[in-house]
């Protein structure tokens, strides 16, 4: 290599080093969004309590997640790691910002469909929990043209309906998993401003201001889709609450605000 060469060598080198840093740099930053600080202890504890109280409910199963938005910043949300509701504890909880990246990750596997609950966050600010289910007895109505609908007035919340999402109309052929922000987004757009949307072939997502009404929507959706459809094999005419039922229900205190249900589902779960 001659003198001339050698330094050129070194130049292109040094540019291509310089450019890889700036480049790592940036996907670093990207790769790690500041935290929002601590959670409440409170708001810890309501979340490890959600996950275990839906799958003691049957909600849930292996599958399946449940979150809370950030209680010190709207732009954050809060997750277990990928792991069974039921083995839930706050050590596993990972704080995501609204494009899904986590914060503290440390190299946990994550749940792919996290971006359900990352773009609902991003689409209703009135939404502070979310759960994504695969209740077995939700599915029939996401695939069939008979509309899951209030049958008793447990279920009031869902008087104006609960749309369905398939997947195939934003996103064509896929393995039926919301597993990017723009399936997310698609998903939050057909959610729209209702409590549930129901999701073709897959199972519901349902959110709430709070915990306990997004847990409590989910275990009575989850009762009204079973009664609806044992009311309907009965064969004769099945009478609906009517929508201003619902409304009237809704203006009296949807199930008083769940919370005499949650302090029972919590102190089921919590003492085992
Ligand atoms: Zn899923």
């Amino acid at each position: 290599m001659t003198k001339t060469n050698r330094r050129e060598f070194l130049r292109a080198t040094s540019l291509a080093l310089a450019t890889a840093w700036a480049g790592g740099g940036a996907g670093l930053a990207q790769q790690a969004p500041v935290s929002a600080g601590a959670l409440g202890p409170a708001l810890v504890g309501d979340l490890v309590a959600a996950n275990r109280i839906l799958a003691d409910q049957g909600v849930l199963d292996a599958f399946g997640h449940v979150s809370a938005r950030h209680d010190k910043n709207p732009e954050r949300f809060v997750l277990s790691r990928s792991l069974a509701p039921a083995l839930v504890t706050a050590t596993d909880l990972i704080e995501y910002d609204l494009d899904g990246r986590g914060v503290n990750v440390k190299g946990r596997s994550e749940y792919s469909e996290r971006f359900i609950h990352a773009e609902i966050y991003r689409a209703r600010r009135d939404v502070n929990a979310v759960v994504h289910a695969h209740a077995l007895s939700l599915i029939p109505f996401g695939v069939s043209t008979t509309p899951l609908r209030a049958i008793y007035h447990m279920a009031g919340f869902i008087g104006e309906g609960v749309p369905i999402f398939d997947i195939r109309a934003s996103s064509g052929m896929t393995d039926m998993l919301v597993k990017d922000s723009n399936k997310g987004r698609a998903l939050a757009q057909v959610l729209g401003n209702k409590p549930a949307v129901l999701m073709r072939g897959h199972g519901v997502a349902v959110v709430g201001p709070a915990l306990p009404f997004a847990v409590g929507r989910s275990i009575y959706l989850e009762l009204n889709a079973r009664i609806q459809a044992q009311a309907m094999a009965l064969g004769g005419a099945v009478t609906y609450l009517d929508p201003e039922e619902a409304r009237k229900i809704m203006e009296s205190g949807e199930n008083r605000s769940y919370e005499r249900a949650w302090e029972l589902w919590k102190r089921k779960v919590m003492t085992k």
